[in-house]
């Protein structure tokens, strides 16, 4: 705290005060924009007001103007429009090309990306571009409304603590925030705003990387972001085939599957599957940890569910310190009493 403070005190003379408006960078996938991007712009609009600026939102793509109005409803006045027949999907080049100039431009004073694969990866060879600073994966964003400083949490030494990081002088101010970490608002569908299309000169024709196809996970059960439900299994499950009572549990009651990372590194489950700190951050209204002692990297990435259940033999699991409701026991005789009850219900 006493560091923030110094580094307030001292930069506050030095920043460029030209800059306004606060920006998400609207990333979607074949034209539909991700959660993670409504999520950023509710936030937006809390940290604008406290400013008193606008808010912007940034969409590059193929004919995806249509787009324009979900993007005022969940709370920007101003889009910021790059089409394309070569932005139909992300390419790092091309998009780093659009924002730096888009940035350089219009000069806003903080910008937000989704801590996606996409959204990390933009929004650090921005960063670079504009010489400023960025903070990676924030859990919290407020504001000191008075030196117009962004207060980036994330968690930083393996999770043990959580570091609060100011980008003091550098402008714009950017960080990129985990999907589910911010709540939606509801949108507002007679909200109006402005569309600014951008045309861009220069684009870089010497593409590195071109989409060759893309390949979509193939899941009997929900996709873990969008899931109001996870079933979880950890190092509890003893072996691989553990998860296939995992899936069994998840199908019976509509939910999707997770993973403790020691799950993922033993090579039981892929990656994608993997909850906490280096995997996903989720939300669910459910959340059903079984054989999962409770790493603090994991409750980083689930602990703000709705209702958590834990299944653990030992009674003194951490788990349990954040769990709605605990079941002491074998979870190989509890998840199979549980499917039986589900499934004749
Ligand atoms: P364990 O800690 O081994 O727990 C297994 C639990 O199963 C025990 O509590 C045991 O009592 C119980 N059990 C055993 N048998 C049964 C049974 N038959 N029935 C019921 N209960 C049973 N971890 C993550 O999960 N996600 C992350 O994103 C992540 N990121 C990390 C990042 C860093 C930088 C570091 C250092 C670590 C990270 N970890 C992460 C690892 C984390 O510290 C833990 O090692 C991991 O979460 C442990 O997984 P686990 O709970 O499955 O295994």
């Amino acid at each position: 705290v006493g560091a923030i403070e110094v580094a307030k005190k001292e930069t506050k003379a030095e920043v460029d005060d030209s800059y306004e408006g606060v920006w998400v960078y609207i990333e979607h996938v074949d034209g539909e924009p991700l959660e993670v991007s409504f999520e950023l712009l509710s936030k937006a609009k809390e940290l604008a007001k406290d400013l008193n600026t606008y808010v912007g939102g940034v969409l590059i793509g193929d004919k995806i103007k249509s787009k324009a109005n979900e993007v005022f409803a969940y709370g920007a006045d101003k889009l910021y429009l790059v089409q394309g027949s070569e932005y139909k999907n992300y390419n790092t080049k091309l998009y780093t090309h659009a924002m730096d100039n888009i940035i350089k431009t219009y000069k806003p004073e903080i910008v937000l990306f989704g801590a996606t694969n996409n959204g990390r990866d933009l929004a650090a060879r921005v960063a670079v571009r504009l010489r400023t600073g960025l903070t990676a994966d924030c859990t919290k964003i407020t504001i000191d409304k008075e030196k117009r400083l962004l207060e980036q949490t994330r968690p930083a030494f393996g999770g043990n603590i959580m570091a609060t990081i100011l980008c003091p002088i550098g402008r714009p101010q950017m960080a990129t925030v985990r999907p589910k970490v911010m709540k939606k608002d509801k949108p507002d569908y007679a909200k109006q705003g402005e569309i600014i299309e951008v045309n861009l000169e220069d684009k870089p024709q010497e593409l590195r990387t071109r989409i060759i196809d893309i390949i979509q996970h193939t899941t009997q059960t929900v996709n873990l972001e969008d899931a109001e439900i996870i079933v979880s299994g950890g190092r509890g499950l003893s072996e691989p085939e553990g998860f296939k009572l995992i899936e069994e549990l998840a199908v019976a009651i509509g939910g999707a599957v997770g993973a403790s990372r020691a799950t993922v590194d033993a090579g039981w489950i892929p990656h994608h599957h993997q909850v906490g700190q280096t995997g996903k951050t989720v939300a669910p209204k459910l959340y059903i940890a079984c054989g999962i002692s409770g790493a603090i990297q994991h409750m980083a990435g689930m602990q703000t569910s709705d209702v958590i259940i834990a299944i653990n033999k030992d009674p003194d699991a951490p788990i349990f310190d954040i769990a709605t409701y605990g079941i002491v026991g074998d979870l190989y005789e509890v998840v199979p009493a549980l499917i039986k009850e589900f499934n004749n219900y």
